[in-house]
């Protein structure tokens, strides 16, 4: 109970290290025949916490976890980890198929910016949809047993809570990019680098907490706002109180200042709210287009379901859907991922995270492929992490049940290439 606690706490306040559970099938309650199939990533806290919400409300159900790297839904979609591929990879090896007679699954609302859910009804017959948002609305969503989720529950909300955590999450990745500076600067200023690791956390904090009320676009410009506000305040009080020298006081500021900007840059990262595009955030100039070709619209709804921040409307008199707060889309890129008929137009490639925290990721990622593949030319045999076959066909040996898995796999193109 600790143990598990103390890994929770961990999880929740130190996302940027992907921690993995085993890919495979999970069971709350009692699942039957007919209860219903979620997917969701391969990050702990995330299975965990799906699985606590549905055992608390009395729900049974199936409860597919899929090989995203360890990473969040949110996160591993939108760095195409989470893919149309890795959900009928984990449909293909846990057998889920001989478990339920019906073929209707159940997918995270964040996961449309990487899952392209005609790909997967296409590639093996499962009827995927878009559940709500959040987890702690999952339970409601299924009772009511309709197919679509409500409004209020497809749209990110960024509350109080959420910005306490990402603040915090936000600390421990800054931390990670100054601590080699830090220390080295306290070879010779002593106490430095403690008093910098304190002001880190609460910049990073407040930087979350004030995001709305900050002046400026969201990025450098609100952690500006902060910094100067900070160090205005830290001046004051230094002379006040007299505190340490003018020139150190004034070395302090400037570091304030530098910290709490880098901070606000770095703050979009850890929110779906706005787009983690590292040259908009510095320069606050929005150079994201998006719009609907009428003409190809059918009116399926589906790039409002998958939407996180209600960019869309429908017009009640065509039945069409149109852009209606174009200044509020991060292309995440799950609209033009699921819609049917390639009716959005956009100037950005759909699901390519561009924070900071997913460019080191990627490149560690890429360096470890690289590996791989130098390893495998040299007769090395390595599975692939996430993959339902290993290249040839048959399937995963590691399926999680009893039921022979099925014999053939088509593990086929990769996202871009389905539609
Ligand atoms: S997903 Fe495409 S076809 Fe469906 S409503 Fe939106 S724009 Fe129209
Ligand atoms: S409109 Fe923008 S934010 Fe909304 S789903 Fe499309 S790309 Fe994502």
């Amino acid at each position: 109970m600790f143990l598990n606690l103390l890994k929770d706490f961990w999880l929740l306040f130190g996302r940027m290290f992907p921690l993995p559970t085993t890919p495979g099938l999970r069971e709350a309650g009692k699942p039957t025949r007919s209860s219903p199939v979620l997917v969701t990533c391969n990050f702990d806290l995330t299975v965990r916490k799906v699985l606590r919400t549905l055992e608390r409300s009395g729900i049974d159900a199936w409860l597919l976890v899929a090989p995203s790297r360890g990473i969040n839904v949110w996160c591993a979609s939108g760095a195409g980890h989470f893919t149309a591929d890795t959900v009928i990879s984990i449909l293909k090896t846990s057998g889920i198929a001989g478990r339920v007679d019906h073929r209707k699954l159940i997918l995270p609302q964040l996961s449309g910016a990487g899952v392209n859910i005609w790909s997967i009804e296409e590639r093996t017959g499962w009827k995927a949809r878009f559940g709500p948002l959040r987890i702690e609305d999952l339970a409601g969503y299924l009772e009511r047993g309709k197919h679509r989720a409500e409004p209020s529950e497809r749209r990110v909300k960024f509350d109080f809570t959420d910005r306490l955590v990402m603040g915090t999450n936000l600390g421990f990745s800054s931390l990670v990019f100054f601590i080699l500076p830090i220390l080295i600067a306290s070879i010779w200023l002593g106490s430095f680098w403690w008093k910098s690791i304190v002001l880190i956390f609460v910049l990073a904090v407040l930087n979350s907490l004030l995001v709305f009320r900050l002046p400026g676009k969201p990025g450098a410009a609100r952690g500006l706002s902060l910094g100067i506000g900070a160090a205005a305040l830290f001046l004051a009080v230094s002379w006040l109180v007299g505190g340490p020298p003018a020139g150190a006081s004034f070395a302090w500021a400037g570091w304030i200042l530098f910290v709490a900007t880098y901070l606000g840059y770095d703050l979009p990262s850890w929110s779906p709210l706005w787009r983690a595009d590292r040259k908009e955030l510095l320069l606050g100039k929005r150079h994201t287009r998006i719009e609907i070709v009428e003409e190809k619209c059918i009116g399926c709804h589906l790039c409002d379901v998958v939407c996180p921040v209600g960019v869309f409307r429908r017009n009640p008199k065509t039945r069409r859907y149109f852009v209606a707060d174009a200044g509020a889309c991060q292309a995440c890129g799950a609209c033009v991922e699921n819609c049917p008929t390639e009716a959005i137009a956009t100037n950005f490639r759909s699901a390519v995270c561009k924070c900071p925290t997913c460019a080191v990721i990627n490149r560690v990622n890429a360096l470890k492929e690289e590996r791989t593949d130098e390893n495998e030319s040299v007769g090395g045999d390595i599975a692939p992490e996430s993959a339902c076959c290993k290249g040839d066909g048959a399937a995963s040996p590691e399926s999680t049940t009893a039921e022979p898995a099925p014999r053939a796999c088509d593990c086929g193109p990769s996202r871009g290439e389905h539609r």
